[in-house]
């Protein structure tokens, strides 16, 4: 999801946790462009110096209601007047669109190119998330060097890890080498 996508764009170090390693996707050309295609987005020029500090904003308070959400705040009230504010600036067209299989579906489709109507549709994305999905299910990765953002949709809702062959064995080693560090400063 675009959303989802879009928060994690700004990648930690989950390995060891060293803050010079951090690397800010959006700041990366080739990134952006890959996922400028992916969701159709209409917008081809890099973000200048303003643009890309108001996509941060828009990251950092996306990052916030993540979080929030996951701690059992309400915020919805502050997150909807901000949601509209950024879709407000993003119109958007309905298409109807054949696909692959026989049927038809009626598309949104950005009517501008521009960093306000990405921005648009990044918290337009989130806020079908909040609608369609269950924000009790918004995780961010139980690794503190890691805090990936995903949507935990295992049967029993018990997903912490991002991934649980990288972050999951990770702090699986590291709770075991302090179990075996405990037993023998015991000993
Ligand atoms: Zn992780």
């Amino acid at each position: 999801m675009l959303w989802e996508d879009f928060i994690n764009s700004y990648w930690r170090d989950w390995r060891t946790g060293n803050k010079n390693n951090d690397r800010d996707k959006l700041e990366d050309p080739e990134w952006l462009t890959k996922r400028l295609k992916k969701y159709a987005l209409l917008e081809t020029e890099r973000p200048n110096a303003t643009e890309l500090k108001k996509l941060k904003t828009l990251r950092s308070l996306l990052w916030d209601w993540v979080q929030a959400i996951v701690q059992g705040k309400s915020v919805y009230g502050e997150m909807l007047e901000q949601l509209n504010i950024y879709m407000d600036k993003g119109p958007v067209t309905r298409r109807m669109i054949w696909k692959n299989d026989d049927q038809a579906e009626i598309s949104l489709l950005p009517l501008n190119s521009g960093w306000e109507q990405v921005m648009a549709e990044i918290a337009a994305s989130f806020a079908e998330a909040l609608l369609e999905k269950e924000p009790s299910r918004f995780r961010i990765c139980e690794n503190p060097a890691c805090l990936w953002v995903y949507y935990d949709d295992t049967r029993n809702r018990s997903k912490r890890y991002c991934d649980d062959k990288l972050c999951g064995n990770l702090m699986k080693v590291r709770r075991f080498r302090a179990r075996k560090k405990a037993e023998s400063e015991g000993e």
